[in-house]
């Protein structure tokens, strides 16, 4: 069962639904568990009814069925929310069915394969929980199912984490609300969703990685920087600005770097070449030398035999260091 918290639920029914007296009548004829086919139902049937009274007809929207739509490189499978237990959307990928290539930071830009067609991951890649609004792009994060097995898999964040987010869900309905983002018009829960829908799954995500970060989780402050660079590569692909998200990434990874958040040669690596890119793109040039420094000294101490990750990262950043003055670089 669900854990339910009445009064937050009715706060997020609200925002969702657009008005309290529909957030009445919600849980009037559901209860207390958010469903966003209940939601999207409701409001329609309201909408309706207004055509109606206006004189007009409302139009069926025609919708393409996943389950026999070969062309779809989507499907959706349930998890469960880790923290309040409710059943969960989530859009995977089908094998083969969608390509990618990196930008300069290494994150996915998709492509269509075939007779598939396109869809932008990076939009869908954060799954949302209706109830509590717990976010993450990580299906391990959720419960999952083993079929085979006839069992739940658990979630592999830590029950105290676990909790600590849930006691934190008002403050996520504060974010939306603060937001002022139309959750209907941005499509955040379902899988249309829009450029801002994403960049705002994406701090609900972040909010969630800030929890454990609080609380030392490794790799939390790793989390946030790849986070929001997955928000840069989005508000550029839609033509929004970048920048904060630019400015945030680099200080998830510096901190990361600082505290040794992701331990392991391997994300050292990677840690010091986002902190190099980011200098470089944000065009403070003296202090991505100063970390091309950093990363020289990390290779001469390694211990032998090379670690082969590690050496990627570090030939990718000093490609990038050679090449810095490139104007076609970010392109
Ligand atoms: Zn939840």
């Amino acid at each position: 069962m669900a854990i339910i918290d009445e009064t937050g639920v009715r706060r997020r029914l609200k925002i969702m639904l657009g008005s309290e007296l529909l957030a009445d009548v919600y849980i009037k004829r559901f209860g207390y568990t958010i469903h966003i086919a209940k939601i999207n139902g409701l409001k329609l049937a309201m909408e309706y009814r207004e055509k109606m009274r206006n004189g007009g007809v409302a139009e069926e929207p025609v919708k393409a069925d996943p389950e026999t739509d070969w062309h779809d490189p989507i499907y959706e499978i349930q998890v469960k929310c880790p923290a309040c237990f409710s059943p969960v959307p989530y859009w995977d990928q089908k094998a083969r069915a969608l390509a990618s290539s990196l930008d300069m930071f290494h994150m996915p830009v998709y492509k269509p394969v075939g007779t598939f067609r396109a869809v932008d991951y990076n939009l869908i890649a954060v799954s949302i929980c209706p109830q509590c609004f717990f976010a993450s792009p990580d299906k391990k994060d959720f419960i999952g199912k083993d079929s085979a097995r006839m069992r739940e898999v658990p979630s592999r964040i830590q029950q105290g984490e676990l909790a600590a987010i849930l006691s934190s869900g008002d403050q996520r309905t504060s974010m939306l609300e603060e937001s002022g983002l139309d959750v209907t018009q941005e499509r955040i829960f379902t899988r249309e969703r829009t450029p801002k829908g994403a960049l705002f799954a994406y701090d609900l995500a972040l909010q969630r990685a800030l929890v454990e970060t609080q609380r030392s989780v490794p790799f939390a402050l790793f989390k946030m920087g790849g986070y929001a660079l997955k928000q840069a590569l989005i508000a550029r692909s839609y033509g929004l600005d970048e920048t904060p998200c630019l400015e945030a990434a680099l200080a998830h990874y510096l901190k990361c770097f600082e505290t040794s958040n992701a331990p392991g040669l391997q994300y050292e690596g990677q840690c010091l070449y986002e902190i190099i890119a980011l200098h470089v793109r944000l065009g403070r040039v003296k202090e991505a030398g100063a970390y091309v420094a950093v990363l020289e000294k990390t290779k001469a101490e390694a211990p032998p035999p090379p670690d082969i990750p590690f050496v990627r990262w570090y030939n990718a950043a000093r490609e990038l260091w050679t090449d810095r003055d490139n104007p076609d670089l970010w392109k």
